[in-house]
């Protein structure tokens, strides 16, 4: 077979993984990289001594591809699976909610309002076609179906929480495979959620050294744009493209994160259901993976998904920690800045594509533009394809492999 000489636009998981598997099969592979580091948004940094995603992240025990990804790699011993725990903070109380107990015993919530969102949650489990929500707005179906006490109490935090000031163009269909997702996720017992002792960065260092090794090139903080530098095409058959698209809209992310010596709370994923609080999620990450990987302190996360025009993306980060820990206080009064020991606030400007009612993937299609069997020069894979599902690690190890692959089975170049 002939072989190629090919571009991969972005080093995230997604470009690396399709960067590894070419090179593999014998193409030769430059991957172009904006930022001065690996890893996009599953990049990390060091707490507490100990690697960390600068991004809270766990995986479920379905998500096959980064699991077998994690064992091709010879990390698998280090994949650990911890019970999960969330819940929400409502009204100056925090309220476990873990599942139908919980449920029964939440206190905002009338008998009605909590038989009408445990019936939902059972539908749309059950349900298996997603085509029926594509043009259907998430609020309005779930206001609907759930009632308004229980939508407003609920459901819309979370929206907004994930889609900020456009959650009323989400689809259902992106709601949908949320829930169905993660419902058919839960094994008996409970959920449990994967970590990799010590930071999912090493699947990164791992394909890094990998890719090396196979003579790959990686070039970091290059921008590849062909628009304004021509020389970026270079003499590639073909580029695959793990960028943005620019005719899809993105959220931006930033996250807060912080160790300290005191152990503020029991669970592990905390909701934050109140529009006036700066951070949407509180994730005690040492509630998950033990203290003691971090020189037994605990490890936070405060996260909110902005536009990409907020304020956060510009100020300077002691004004972000001063709002997010003064709102800390608030679901804390014990909180105390001064048991802080290192600190860090992470902007990431493409988190999450917004997937509106009539999202379509770029390319007119609803599953990834690779399938549609034509021969571009650039093949997008950026996450944004990914619909309706969510985005997340696994499916980008799908994506980057699909693409892959994909590539390889043209015999033109
Ligand atoms: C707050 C948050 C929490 C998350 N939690 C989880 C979780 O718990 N579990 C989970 O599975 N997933 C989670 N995710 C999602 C997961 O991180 C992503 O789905 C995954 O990392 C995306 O990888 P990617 O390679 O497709 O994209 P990216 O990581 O965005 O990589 C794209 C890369 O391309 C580079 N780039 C862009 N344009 C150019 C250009 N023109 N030239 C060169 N380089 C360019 C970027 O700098 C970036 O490095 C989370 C994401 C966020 C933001």
């Amino acid at each position: 077979m002939e072989k190629k000489k090919i571009a991969i636009v972005g080093a995230g998981i997604t470009g690396l993984v399709a960067g590894y598997r070419l090179l593999q099969q014998g193409h030769q592979v430059t991957i172009f990289e904006k930022e001065k580091e690996l890893g996009g948004l599953l990049g990390s940094f060091k707490i507490e001594g100990e690697s960390l995603e600068m991004a809270y992240h766990h995986i479920f025990k379905t998500d096959k591809y980064i699991i077998d990804l994690i064992e091709e790699l010879g990390l698998f011993s280090k994949l650990k699976w911890f019970d999960g725990s969330t819940a929400i903070y409502y009204r100056d109380k925090i309220w476990p909610f873990n599942g139908p107990l919980d449920l029964l015993k939440f206190g905002p919530l009338n008998i009605v309002d909590k038989v009408r969102l445990g019936l939902v949650k059972i539908y749309l489990e059950k349900e298996n076609t997603w085509q029926k929500f594509e043009n259907v707005s998430a609020y309005q179906w779930m206001e609907k179906w759930c009632g308004k006490r229980a939508y407003e109490i609920i459901w819309e935090p979370l929206l907004k929480g994930k889609f900020a000031n456009r959650y009323q163009d989400i689809s259902m269909a992106w709601l949908w495979a949320r829930i169905h997702t993660r419902g058919n996720s839960n094994e008996k017992g409970g959920e449990k959620l994967g970590y990799l002792m010590g930071g999912f960065g090493q699947i990164i260092n791992e394909l890094k050294k990998r890719i090396k090794k196979l003579n790959g090139k990686i070039i970091l903080n290059h921008e590849f744009n062909p628009s304004k530098s021509p020389n970026d095409l270079g003499d590639f058959n073909k580029i695959i493209s793990s960028a943005p698209l620019a005719n899809v809209d993105y959220l931006g992310a930033v996250t807060a994160v912080f160790s300290s010596t005191q152990n503020l709370s029991k669970y592990y994923w905390h909701n934050i259901n109140d529009t006036k609080s700066p951070f949407v999620t509180l994730i005690q990450h040492t509630n998950l993976v033990p203290s003691t990987e971090y020189r037994g302190k605990h490890v936070y996360y405060l996260g909110t998904y902005l536009p990409q025009d907020h304020k956060y993306f510009k100020i300077d980060d002691k004004i972000i920690f001063k709002e997010n820990f003064t709102y800390l206080k608030k679901i804390f009064p014990e909180f105390d800045k001064k048991q802080i020991s290192e600190k860090k606030i992470f902007r990431f400007k493409t988190a999450q594509h917004i997937v509106t009612k009539k999202y379509k993937t770029p390319l007119g299609s609803a599953a990834s533009p690779l399938d549609r069997g034509d021969k571009p020069k650039v093949i997008n894979v950026n996450f944004a394809n990914i619909y309706p599902e969510d985005r997340g690690i696994n499916l980008a190890v799908r994506e980057g492999e699909k693409s892959a692959s994909y590539l390889d089975g043209l015999t033109s170049g």
